[in-house]
């Protein structure tokens, strides 16, 4: 029977998040729920490409400030695999403001504010490709 290697989400660790110290933590979340790192890199975004991974949020009230915000410092960016990868991620990481989130998860654990709530998480298969690719040429992906 051939193994089912899951499918797979794109995360980024937010820059407050990193600069707090949390970029362990949270990766160990991320070990403990059981998902398994494709690719990963420790990366400053440019105000440019920060726009063009947000640009499905260009026409938000939110998003010039989380522009400026994504690229006022480091991140990690991974792509994660795991069955339903996408929901479970979703599920694991919480609600998008940390005071709405459930306990226990990581934007509850490490999220700051609304903006700064410590991890992205992608909402689709098909953003997660988009998403992966804008970070991780084949080549990268193990
Ligand atoms: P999620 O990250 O949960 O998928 P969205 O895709 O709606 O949430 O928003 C992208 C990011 O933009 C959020 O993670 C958060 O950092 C920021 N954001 C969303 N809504 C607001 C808001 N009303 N004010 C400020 N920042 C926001
Ligand atoms: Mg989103």
């Amino acid at each position: 029977m051939e193994i089912m290697a899951g499918s797979r989400t794109l995360t980024m660790v937010k820059p407050t998040a990193v600069q707090k110290g949390f970029i362990g933590p949270i990766l160990s979340m991320i070990n403990k729920a059981g998902f398994r790192i494709v690719a990963m890199k420790y990366m400053k975004l440019s105000i440019d490409q920060a726009k063009a991974f947000y640009l499905v949020h260009k026409d938000r009230p939110f998003y010039n400030d989380l522009v400026t915000f994504m690229s006022s410092g480091p991140i990690v960016a991974a792509i994660l695999e795991k069955e339903n990868a996408v929901e479970a991620y979703r599920n694991l990481i919480g609600a998008t403001n940390p005071e709405n989130a459930t306990e226990g998860t990581v934007r509850k654990s490490y999220g700051t504010s609304l903006q700064a709530n410590a991890v992205h998480g992608s909402d689709s298969d098909e953003n997660a490709g988009i998403e992966s690719d804008f970070f991780f040429s084949m080549i990268e992906r193990y």
